[in-house]
């Protein structure tokens, strides 16, 4: 049992009612490359069904990582290592000799800029009816950890990392004065900090342990200011992804995140896991019988693939009933690296798999009743 008087693992999604049952994790690469063809796309296709809408991270952003290159190759306190290597495609970037970290000032990262740009598009497509009224704008961001551990060199990570962190927070701090709170959402992904707890190969750093992680993911989600919402996408990294793995259960990611819950000041309003395509055997899903989820958390199991669509979700789905009641549905991590056709056909496998709940009162296909102890769903066998 935790504060908000919910149980471990069958403690069911709260919003289980039509709205909110799909979650698109951040890249959606269509159309003309802009955040307005992204909006209205997928408030075509999933409308009222998305409680939070993403840009789509078009554009120099389809690589979330990748693109902060340019806030290193532009500072003159960096250099380039150009031997790249499969994990690390453009090379780490290094502190010059006699450069501090502490001292320098790494000058906008942009996302956050791009952020406020989309915005304005999102709040103009919902005052013309485009996007439905529950919607809110999705700021997907990735973690300080995950950007420097794709991009600097070993030795100086520590540092690049909290001054890199402190430029994230300006950021951040500086579009929550301008946008209403109640319109947002915030979205940590976080990619680096797994790679380093599952020990991927040449990943660097492996000294840190989970309750570190966990430290700093909720220091990023402290930073979220009340009234924003607040969500977290646990990222294996995906096909075209320089950083894939594909651990045999949750396990590791049900433990980081009660562990970050519970260092937290405020409420984790989503929290997004990775299933991989061959993951389609209950043990896989069985600790998310452990996972704490407090009423006012929205679960999404990353479990379609565009590889076998609906039937395959369709397992992924049913082995992951047997250890969590519901859920919504998203793909593993975002789009990028698929052709416009593959993106819409994505979005269209979203919403036939939500079809027999897209009403209220129904879970999963099965017909469902109020559970007034904890804002829950229980299900009635259909
Ligand atoms: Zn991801």
């Amino acid at each position: 049992m935790n504060a908000s008087g919910c149980t471990r693992g069958a403690s069911p999604m709260r919003s289980v009612n039509g709205a909110g049952q799909v979650h698109l994790v951040g890249s959606v690469p269509v159309g003309d490359g802009d955040a307005e063809s992204v909006f209205r796309l997928a408030a075509n296709l999933l409308g009222h069904t998305l409680r939070r809408i993403p840009d789509g991270q078009t554009g120099l952003r389809t690589d979330t990582l990748a693109w902060q290159a340019a806030v290193f190759q532009r500072s003159r306190d960096f250099r380039q290592n150009r031997t790249g290597t499969p994990r690390a495609p453009f090379g780490h970037y290094a502190l010059r000799p006699g450069s501090v970290a502490a001292e320098i000032d790494l000058g906008r990262l942009g996302n956050v800029e791009i952020a406020w740009s989309s915005y304005q598009v999102f709040a103009r497509l919902k005052a013309s009816g485009i996007i439905a009224p529950n919607t809110r704008f999705q700021v997907s961001l990735p973690t300080p950890m995950s950007v420097v551990s794709s991009l600097v060199t070993e030795a100086d990570r520590t540092g690049v990392e909290l001054i890199y962190y402190d430029a994230m927070a300006t950021e951040l701090a500086n579009l929550q004065a301008r946008v209403p709170p109640g319109e947002v959402a915030v979205q940590w992904d976080v990619s680096g900090e797994l790679a380093m707890l599952e020990r991927v190969e040449d990943i660097g750093r492996r000294d840190e342990d989970l309750d570190v992680i966990a430290g700093r993911l909720s220091d990023l989600g402290n930073l979220v200011e009340p009234g924003v919402e607040l969500g977290y996408h646990l990222c294996h990294g995906h096909g075209s992804s320089v950083r894939v793995t594909r651990p045999s259960d949750l396990g590791l990611l049900v433990s980081l995140a009660n562990a970050v819950r519970s260092r937290m000041r405020r409420s984790v309003d989503f929290l997004h896991l990775p299933v991989p395509r061959h993951r389609i055997e209950p043990e896989y899903f069985a600790p998310l019988r452990d996972l704490v989820l407090p009423r006012d958390t929205d679960l999404f199991l990353g479990l379609i693939h565009v590889a076998d669509g609906v039937d395959g979700a369709a397992l992924r789905i049913a082995s992951a009933r047997t250890a969590v009641a519901n859920f919504g549905v998203a793909t593993e991590c975002g789009f990028d690296g698929g052709s416009p056709d593959m993106v819409k056909r994505l979005l269209l496998l979203h919403r036939k798999l939500i079809a027999p709940w897209d009403h209220p009162g129904f879970v999963g296909g099965r017909e469902s009743v109020k559970d007034d102890r904890c804002g829950s769903s229980k299900q009635i066998p259909g």
